[in-house]
């Protein structure tokens, strides 16, 4: 049976064990490798020839643990082939680099995680790589943005932080009428809860460190490109020296048979504490884009199969003490960068006014972004609750 054709809980099982890949064994094991040997120079130049097609040519060239993994997300997120950076930002920095030279001009969005934005200010601009801010809900007036010299749009949907979801096909249809790139952060939907490339994405990116792997303890990335970009995405990532160990790429692979049930499990206790959040007289909207009150929820229903665990709220206001006392002394959420683990985390973000600079941040209305984990929702309800509690205390000046 074509594998096109299963369903995506069959895939996430069976995608990348191939034997080829798994010698036969349940998962893929670890092959730890710099050089491989060849017995004549006929197998050596047949692996030279078959590097990109599963053969051991070069341990930096990766191993068949890499293989089966870099197959079954090339499957899965619907791209002819995928490229593994040592973390998610790495596989940013390497797609815009790969595609983008001095001269040129970047369309990034305005709610793009900060080090993809720090990457546009720090680094690119040095390379002579100028790059322009936008609305993440510019919609069709992306095109007056578009220069003659503009080569890359760069999506990320929804947002970090701010959760907007960005009208993907739209905008994919408009940068290619001016023959741009286009990339998407696809790292909240997942390889499993869109279809990017079928929605116009040339490249896209996934902080494998979030769900893929899914038990925070690795660092990793991946970009997966269409059929036109992938050689050159490829060789680029190639020649800057990109590989990931073989121990890391087993661990991602381990962790992706799990992703769908790990997501349902995200999604329905992420749902459960948002709709007690909605009834909460201190919030003033959710930023989760299964609900109404997030920008671009009308993409969401329409471009995406699932949420997650990931999602932000807005409260109708806060003192920095009153802030403080709700996020410290969680019992269950715990203060940490990341997400995408089993465990639930909590971050009160100021400064997001810092970080926009194509739409503005009230930050009169303080934001807490949340990840729901595998715990039991009531527990993390209650944990709420009681940070409510120290809220209140602490508003009153007690
Ligand atoms: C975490 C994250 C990244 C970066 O991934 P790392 O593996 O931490 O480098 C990129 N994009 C988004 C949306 C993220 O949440």
């Amino acid at each position: 049976m074509r594998e096109k054709s299963l369903k995506t809980a069959t895939k996430i099982v069976s995608l990348g064990r191939d034997k080829k890949y798994s010698k036969g064994v349940i998962n893929p094991p670890v092959f730890r490798a710099s050089t491989i040997v060849f017995d004549s120079l006929e197998e050596m130049r047949f692996a030279a020839r078959n590097k990109h097609n599963g053969e051991m040519f070069y341990g930096r060239r990766g191993t068949p643990t890499h293989f089966g993994f870099q197959a079954a997300i090339a499957e899965l997120e619907g791209g002819a082939g995928t490229a593994l950076y040592p973390s998610g930002a790495a596989a940013i920095a390497g797609s815009l680099m790969a595609f983008l030279k001095s001269g040129d001009h970047l369309l990034m969005v305005d709610s793009a995680y900060e080090p993809t934005r720090d990457l546009c200010d720090k680094v690119l601009k040095g390379y002579g790589i100028e790059t322009t801010y936008y609305d993440p809900l510019i919609g069709k007036d992306i095109a007056a943005l578009i220069r003659p010299n503009t080569k890359v749009l760069f999506l990320e949907s929804p947002g970090s932080i701010t959760m907007e979801v960005q009208d993907v096909p739209t905008l994919a249809r408009i940068a290619h009428e001016h023959g741009l790139i286009v990339m998407l952060d696809n790292t909240w939907a997942s390889p499993i809860n869109s279809r990017p490339f079928e929605m116009g994405v040339d490249i896209s990116i996934q902080a494998a460190t979030k769900y893929i792997v899914g038990h925070s303890d690795v660092m990793m990335g991946t970009a997966t490109a269409s059929e036109q970009y992938w050689d050159q995405l490829r060789e680029h990532s190639y020649l800057l020296g990109q590989t990931t160990s073989a121990d890391d790429a087993y661990l991602a692979a381990r962790g992706l048979r799990t992703l769908g049930v790990r997501m349902a499990q995200h999604e329905k206790n992420a749902l459960a504490v948002a709709n007690w959040l909605q009834s909460r007289p201190e919030v003033d909207h959710l930023r989760h884009p299964a609900f109404p009150s997030c920008p671009g929820h009308e993409f969401f229903k329409r471009d995406f199969s699932a949420s997650n665990g990931l999602f932000s709220f807005v409260l109708k206001e806060g003192t920095a003490e009153a802030m403080t006392a709700f996020v410290e002394g969680m019992h269950h959420f715990k203060m940490g960068f990341s997400w995408g683990g089993y465990e639930s985390l909590i971050l009160w973000v100021s400064g997001i006014q810092n970080i926009r600079s194509a739409t503005r941040w009230d930050a009169s209305k303080p934001l807490i972004r949340v990840h729901i984990g595998l715990e039991d929702p009531e527990d993390l309800i209650a944990d709420l609750e009681a940070g409510f509690a120290r809220y209140h205390e602490a508003m009153a000046g007690k």
